[in-house]
């Protein structure tokens, strides 16, 4: 079996604090080893993924066994952002050039729809986790302009997904922000991101999920009907499915050239920063390239992303997290047209992207009873939603309509 870390290359998942480390109600009971040697089903990552594909797996009869390196939630979804969109990265319009209208459709409708899933399960559970359901507002900016969000509001709208475009006019009186348009949009929603998923675990674990951390999957194999994997104390833990929720630690065995690590930076300011009403119900994210997003957290706080660079290390760079906080600073109070006092947390992170914007999700191709999901970009978290609908469906034998916009190359099923 090849050496620890071959199989989900580990790298930081976040270079500074990022704001939600210091949340309450991030702790669970873990265990330090499995309490058996065979399960249904193994499911590798205690992020926002592995989170909702245990929730939607748990039915009190499986055997689940989850397990992170990590203690639970301190990977990448300690450092989202955690805007709940149905927008995907790429516009619909643009989707559409890419892979055809009917597709691009189904991608964005299965978006919207997985949102309002989401809602359902923090509602069902009475999960406190700062969700709010929230408007969007997609400004126009150099990378999509007046013309061009005119069009994708109309793409939307043909394909039954609510959009408003506002021009330059009305944009300026309702929010006032000057530029070109605007689409203004209902499917989103905002969270605080580990809560979230330590809340969404724990409804697993009390269905019988069992959670064991830190233990490292370092090796696999996969026959006709089990999956095997191996773990960094050299035990072995055997399961007729196994899923890979690893995040930006993917399966080697899926490396795509159509998916990127890249770096993006953030920042937070302090509870009870001055801001305008209309951000207590409206996100805001705009069409450029480096883009710039915002929103407001229940307790007052503005945070802001963006500055993304192609490098997939330039997030380690101290000075470069200096630099690009100024910068983020700087772009939010220019867009804002206020004073932003000093923030009180930057951070940093790896970050995926894949050239269309759709995940990879699905059966790993040539590895039997092995699932993997990856290439969540801008909205993340709705992409673990989907991915949680497909695999669970798939492991209980039943074909999912979208399955095909999500499979990995070399097996569309
Ligand atoms: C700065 C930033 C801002 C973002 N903003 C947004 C946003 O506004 N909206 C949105 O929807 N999304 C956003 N995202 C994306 C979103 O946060 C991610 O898609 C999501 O958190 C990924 O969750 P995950 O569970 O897949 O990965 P993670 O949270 O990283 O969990 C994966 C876990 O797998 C474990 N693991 C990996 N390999 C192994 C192994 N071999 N053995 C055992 N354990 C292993 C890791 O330790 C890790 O804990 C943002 C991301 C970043 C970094």
């Amino acid at each position: 079996m090849p050496r620890s870390r071959d199989i989900t290359r580990q790298r930081d998942l976040h270079e500074a604090r990022p704001l939600w480390a210091g949340s309450p109600r991030l702790a669970l009971r873990t265990r330090q080893r499995p309490s058996r040697a065979n399960y249904d089903v193994v499911i590798v990552g205690a992020g926002i993924s592995g989170a909702l594909m245990a929730y939607a797996l748990a039915d009190g009869r499986r055997a689940i066994l989850v397990v992170d390196r990590r203690p639970p939630v301190q990977g990448s979804t300690l450092a989202s952002t955690a805007m709940i969109q149905h927008e995907i990265d790429l516009p619909l319009s643009r989707l559409s050039d890419m892979i055809g209208a009917p597709k691009a459709r189904r991608a964005w409708q299965r978006s919207a729809r997985s949102v309002e899933s989401l809602s359902e399960i923090v509602a069902d559970l009475g999960l406190s986790c700062g969700f709010a359901r929230k408007q969007t507002l997609f400004l126009a900016g150099k990378a999509y302009g007046r013309r061009a969000l005119q069009e994708e509001a109309e793409a939307r709208r043909a394909a039954g997904i609510a959009a408003d475009y506002l021009d330059a006019a009305t944009l300026a009186e309702r929010f006032s922000i000057a530029r070109t348009g605007a689409i203004l949009s209902n499917v989103s929603a905002a969270a605080n991101p580990a809560q979230l998923a330590a809340g969404i675990l724990r409804a697993a674990m009390t269905r019988g999920v069992e959670l064991v951390s830190p233990l490292e999957i370092t090796d696999l194999r996969s026959t006709a009907d089990a999956a095997f994997l191996a773990t960094a104390e050299g035990w072995i833990v055997s399961a007729r499915h196994a899923v890979f929720c690893s995040g930006y630690e993917f399966l080697k065995a899926v490396a795509d050239e159509n998916h990127a690590i890249v770096s993006t930076w953030a920042l937070a300011t302090p509870p009870g920063t001055t801001l305008p009403d209309w951000l207590k119900t409206c996100i805001v994210w705009e069409g450029a390239n480096p883009y710039l997003y915002l929103r407001r957290t229940r307790d007052g706080r503005l945070i802001v992303g963006g500055e993304d660079e192609g490098s997939a290390e330039a997030y380690a760079s101290t000075k470069k997290l200096r630099r690009k906080a100024k910068t983020i600073h700087r772009k939010a109070e220019s867009l804002l047209g206020l004073a932003l006092p000093e923030p009180d947390h930057v951070w940093a992170a790896p970050f995926g992207t894949t050239r269309t914007g759709l995940p990879l999700i699905g059966r790993v191709p040539g590895l039997k009873n092995v699932f993997a999901v990856m290439g969540f970009g801008g909205n993340g978290i709705t992409f673990s939603q989907i991915a949680a609908e497909i695999v669970s469906s798939a492991i209980a034998g039943h074909a999912d309509a979208d399955a095909d916009l999500f499979a990995f190359p070399g097996r569309r099923t």
